[in-house]
């Protein structure tokens, strides 16, 4: 085995870039083969790449590879990116896809350009609110909790039903869509039969949806459901650790 380069280097291992690059690329022709399988084209998919897990300069890795997708699920973690000055001018586009507290909004909206995880009514007149008072408006998706799981984040399909009438009344939000967290407990099948149950609900919402809300969004799948997510409908996968694996 060679000896260590230097500190903090180990020599066998390839760079980081390289290492993120390759992940990047099979993970990209895992979603391609998923949506040839589901007769999807592959450009309807966003990959958001989730860098929660890594520092600044990992994530100027990611982009540099090509995915200018970024989701953070901390609040303060997107901030502090934002200014990291390895990501300064880059082209990135944010998204939010963790549980935003209210006094966060302010300060969140101008970076993020899309919030994929609201998960209750209050935030959402909160982040109309404040994209008002800010002159912008604000993206977001409603996180469903199809997994039934109790400490997941999310309405219940009864509270989109309620809330529905009430959405083009919000200004200054945007509500293109849905967004879910699959079952911890299953594996696979128990997470795409939770994603078909988002797209069901989806459909459901959509027939009766006031003018205007199409509610196209889909996001859902990681890494370890994203092809299932694909083959359901998904529109964004948000896949972090297979992006970051070192021996994949
Ligand atoms: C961390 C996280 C992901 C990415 O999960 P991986 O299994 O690492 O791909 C996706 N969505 C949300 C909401 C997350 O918090």
């Amino acid at each position: 085995m060679a000896p260590p380069r230097g500190e903090g280097t180990i020599a066998h291992m390839p760079p980081l870039a390289d290492t993120v690059r390759r992940n990047l690329e099979s993970v990209e022709s895992r979603i391609a083969g998923a949506a040839t399988k589901a007769g999807r084209d592959p450009s309807d998919i966003t990959l958001v790449g989730v860098a929660k897990y890594v520092d600044a300069a990992a994530t100027a890795a990611l982009v540099e590879a090509g995915c200018s997708v970024i989701g953070e699920s901390r609040p303060q973690q997107l901030w502090s990116k934002a200014e990291a000055p390895e990501l300064a001018g880059k082209p990135i586009e944010w998204r939010l896809i963790g549980h935003l507290q209210r006094n966060k909004i302010d300060r969140t909206l101008p970076i993020a350009r899309e919030i994929q995880s609201v998960d209750s009514e209050r935030l959402l007149r909160a982040i109309d609110a404040s994209a008002a008072k800010q002159g912008l408006t604000a993206r977001v998706l409603l996180e469903a909790n199809c997994s039934g799981d109790a400490e997941k984040h999310g309405f219940s399909s009864e509270e989109l039903k309620r809330l529905l009438p009430e959405l083009p009344m919000l200004k200054s939000v945007e509500v293109c869509g849905l967004m879910t967290m699959a079952a911890r407990e299953g594996g696979p099948t128990v997470a795409r039969q939770n994603f078909a149950a988002l797209r069901e609900l989806r459909d459901t919402l959509r027939a009766e949806a006031p003018p205007g809300l199409t509610l196209d969004e889909l996001s859902m799948g990681m890494s370890g459901d994203f092809e299932e997510a694909i083959l359901e409908g998904a529109t964004s996968v948000r896949v972090g650790s297979a992006l970051w694996s070192r021996i994949e």
